[in-house]
């Protein structure tokens, strides 16, 4: 039986996401994510569909990722504070077309595959990426065929007000 592996548009690119091997990966236990209860992780969960634009959040719903549970999340910011993070989530297909090759990132001062910025502010930058092109941490899995193993990696900054208004 064929698999399913619709195309799917996410942000600047097109992609072509394996459904079912994506959902198997998702809150995978053990990544760095997994279970964490310290008040960024908490506060995302809160807030996430806040923090990520609405046409994004319905990408990423089509290409089967978990929102709640990143697969890693870290950052700054507490209290009445505007938050800066860093997110990473993954999933296993092809990266039809899209934003590709090293660049440098201004803000970040980052050399590497380019962000693009969905929203100046409050701040959102997203990348999708082959995972081997990072050093970030993934889950344990192997994509099989032309799949490959892909991360969408986001930084960007929320206002506390997001957290506040959601408790
Ligand atoms: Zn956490």
């Amino acid at each position: 039986m064929k698999k399913r592996r619709p195309t799917i548009p996410f942000s600047g690119w097109m992609l072509a996401v394996d459904l079912e091997e994506t959902r198997k990966i998702q809150n995978q236990k053990g990544t760095p994510a997994y279970g964490c209860d310290c008040d960024l992780c908490t506060e995302w969960k809160l807030a996430y569909k806040k923090i990520i634009p609405e046409k994004l959040l319905d990408e990423f719903g089509r290409a089967g990722v978990e929102l709640q549970s990143p697969t890693d999340l870290y950052g700054s910011g507490s209290g009445d504070e505007e938050r800066t993070i860093r997110v990473t989530f993954h999933f296993i297909g092809k990266i039809l077309s899209g934003l590709n090759g090293a660049t440098h990132d201004d803000r970040f001062d980052y050399d590497g595959f380019p962000y693009e910025v969905v929203r100046d502010n409050p701040y959102f930058s997203v990348r999708v990426i082959p995972q081997q092109e990072t050093y970030v941490s993934a889950p344990n899995c192997e994509a099989k065929g032309n799949s490959r193993v892909l991360c969408i990696d986001m930084r960007l900054g929320y206002p506390a007000k997001y957290v506040c208004e959601n408790a």
